[in-house]
C-alpha cells in the first residue's frame, strides 16, 4: 500500500504517515467560520473548493519537518 505516501515539502522524502498542513485562506478579515459538525458533514471536502476558497495543502514527515520548513504563507492574509 503506497498510494497514500506523500512527499515532504522541508526534506523530500515520501512518507506514508504525512503531517498534512492546509492552508485556507481568509476570505473575510475577521471572520472565523465555526466548525459544526452536521454542516461538515454535507459540505465538500475543503480541498476540492476551487478559486477563492482553494486551499494549499503540504505535506512533511511530521511536525519537525514542518517547522524547518514552514509553507509560504502571506503575513496580510492573516493580519488583524
Ligand atoms: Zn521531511
Amino acid at each position: 500500500m503506497k498510494s497514500g505516501s506523500k512527499k515532504c515539502h522541508s526534506c523530500g522524502t515520501m512518507t506514508q504517515t504525512p503531517y498534512k498542513y492546509t492552508i485556507v485562506p481568509a476570505k473575510t478579515h475577521g471572520t472565523i467560520p465555526v466548525y459544526n459538525k452536521a454542516a461538515a458533514k454535507e459540505r465538500p471536502n475543503r480541498e476540492t473548493l476551487k478559486g477563492d476558497m482553494k486551499v494549499t495543502v503540504n505535506y512533511y514527515c511530521d511536525e519537525g519537518c514542518y517547522e524547518k520548513t514552514p509553507p509560504q504563507v502571506s503575513t496580510n492574509q492573516y493580519a488583524i
